[in-house]
């Protein structure tokens, strides 16, 4: 298929902002792409070559990408420099570019989608002696064959910013409406959540319908998406639905997924990222650890004190990115100890299907314990006394509070339902509970503020639009460091004008596309007419803000944009609060 086709969906979806729109634009690409293209159009669409969970990176240094596209046009650098300043987004100036070029190359070939992610695939691979080079020569290749529209994604592409907007689940929406019907979406998203891998899904469905999603099963060394937690306020009410019940401590850190085999050990983390490299300390005690053939495990990562086998502040692992070097240091002074608390996979047997407690004692049979590998402390419950004494100890150990798992219930990937139910510390008082804002603007900041910014625009997720909605003006909480490194921080995510999926009614002095996640603190959910994040749903023309807000220091580098708390989160802790004060006298 021409590579131009799919360039041209995708500068209609660029100018949509509504998800059914921009299915449908999908819809028909998916149908008019030949079978053998179709993995390779999903994950273009997606922004890259291979699923996430592979950590395939595409992106180039920008300066080197720069110098290609003066090469390939023969335009000055200083002007392509000029242009580069301007606008900010390299896929545009690439598109300039191209359209001014000196010479039309004589003998241009049209590009394939073929092609295109061949080129992209081995820019991807390269490495070791020469490989710049060569990553310079395909890269070339590419955009001496370009149209202007076809260079501004392919440049988008390699830098790693392709950001189309088009979210996992409306691809899934889309392949659903083209391979079988509106009904089976769920099913293509089962066999998503199971695989993480869209492309996977959009071979097996296109070539062998439903019954090829059938055959998509969980597998070692290829995450499965995670099973999330509801929440609710009281232990009575958890009881109230779930009668006799699993406990088990709430751990504030990393959740991991290990997959085990006895000569391999890789970790993923909740977003699906492959973080192996980062702990080395779990690596080796899973090694020793496993008794069976292969297994996969969850579990929560937590920095423990080991002078006085406390737990750490989590901000004490989440800078473990860099030279290994760095991190074996920080592995020695801030080891991290993972509290598992489920099995899924034991010696080739998918155990996703059977209920808590057995996938409990598989656990237990198939890991050992030892320094950095504990079983998470649980307790099976019908006493809401012995709960609540539960639940202080927890406490008393450094937990956030309690998971409530049903005994009966299955492992369902990518879930969040009331099979397991957080309950934590501080529900009984107003929004004490810390939320997950999505940065999508700033506001330049004045006095000591000067020369970065004075407040970020902060939005929660819409899942059912697709949208960010904002629900503050988040400006305290900062350090002077951080606050210095701020534009810096977010420089990559940052947009010429409001990106579609950000509804706001202000005016940021800066956009961002919605990528970096803040763990935020407030003290109460109020009725605002400014913030549009459930607007209209309590009053007309107001949605919901957070009161006084505030950075908690984390950044949740583990979540992505559609991780954050929902407007349908913020509308529920809304009501109950209402209640709550409503209750007091
Ligand atoms: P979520 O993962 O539900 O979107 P979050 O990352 O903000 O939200 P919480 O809402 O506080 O986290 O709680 C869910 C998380 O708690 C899980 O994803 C997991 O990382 C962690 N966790 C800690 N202890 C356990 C446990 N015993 N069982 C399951 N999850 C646990």
């Amino acid at each position: 298929m021409q590579f131009a086709r799919v360039v041209e969906v995708y500068d209609k979806i660029e100018a949509t902002t509504k998800r059914l729109e921009m299915t449908d634009h999908l819809v028909r690409l998916l149908r008019d792409t030949p079978l053998e293209d179709l993995d390779k159009v999903v994950y273009l669409t997606q922004g890259r070559i291979h699923p996430d969970y592979m950590g395939i990176e595409l992106g180039l240094a920008e300066k080197m990408v720069l110098r290609v596209v003066t090469h390939a046009t023969g335009l000055d650098e200083s002007k392509v420099n000029r242009m580069w300043k301007d606008k900010g987004d390299l896929g545009l100036v690439a598109e300039d570019a191209i359209s001014a070029r000196r010479q039309k190359p004589l003998e241009s070939i049209p590009l394939t989608v073929a092609k295109v992610y061949e080129n992209l695939d081995a820019i991807a691979s390269e490495s070791g002696e020469g490989s710049q080079e060569r990553k310079v020569r395909l890269l070339s290749d590419l955009l001496g064959n370009a149209t202007p529209r076809e260079a501004k994604y392919i440049v988008r592409m390699v830098v790693g910013k392709m950001r189309l907007g088009v979210a996992d689940m409306t691809i899934v929406d889309a392949l659903a409406l083209t391979f079988a019907t509106k009904a089976d979406r769920d099913r293509v998203e089962q066999a998503y959540n199971v695989s993480s891998d869209l492309g996977e899904v959009a071979r097996a469905i296109s070539t062998k319908g439903l019954k090829g999603l059938d055959e998509i099963r969980l597998k070692l060394f290829r995450p499965i998406r995670a099973m999330l937690a509801e929440r609710l306020e009281t232990l009575e009410e958890i009881f109230k639905r779930m009668g006799k019940v699993a406990l088990e401590y709430k751990y504030d850190g990393l959740r991991v997924q290990a997959h085990v085999s006895r000569t391999k050990v890789q970790l993923f983390s909740r977003h699906l990222e492959n973080i192996t490299e980062q702990f080395p300390e779990i690596v080796e005690g899973l090694r020793t650890a496993i008794r069976g053939r292969d297994a996969i495990v969850e579990g929560e990562a937590v920095p423990v004190d080991s002078n006085t086998g406390e737990f750490l502040p989590f901000q004490e692992v989440s800078r473990r990115r860099g030279r290994k070097t760095d991190v074996d240091r920080m592995a020695k002074e801030f080891p991290v100890t993972l509290f598992s608390f489920d099995c899924l996979l034991r010696d080739g047997e998918d155990l996703t299907p059977r209920p808590y407690t057995e996938r409990r004692k598989a656990l237990e049979a198939v890991v050992g314990t030892g320094e950095t590998i504990r079983y998470s402390t649980s307790r099976v419950t019908e006493s809401v006394k012995e709960a609540e004494k539960f639940f202080d100890e927890a406490l008393q150990a450094g937990c956030e509070g309690l998971m409530a798992k049903a005994l009966d219930s299955p492992y369902e990937a990518g879930a969040r339902g009331f099979q397991w139910i957080k309950f934590k510390k501080e529900y009984s008082a107003a929004l004490s509970d810390t939320i997950d804002l999505v940065v999508v603007g700033a506001f330049a900041g004045r006095g000591k503020r000067a020369g970065s910014y004075g407040a970020l625009l902060m939005a929660a997720y819409d899942e059912e639009a697709d949208m960010f909605r904002t629900t503050c003006k988040l400006g305290t909480g900062f350090d002077d460091e951080t606050l210095r490194k701020l534009p810096e921080k977010l420089k990559g995510a940052r947009q010429d004008r409001r990106p579609a999926r950000v509804d706001s009614k202000l005016e940021a002095d800066v956009w961002f596309n919605p990528e970096v996640v803040l763990e935020v603190r407030g003290a109460e959910l109020t009725v605002s007419p400014v913030h549009t994040a459930a607007a209209g749903v309590i009053r007309p023309g107001a949605g919901l803000a957070i009161r006084f807000p505030r950075f908690t220091g984390r950044w949740r580098d583990d979540k992505g944009p559609e991780d954050a708390t929902t407007v349908k989160e913020l509308l529920e802790m809304y009501r109950s609060q209402l209640k709550r004060t409503k209750a007091s006298p």
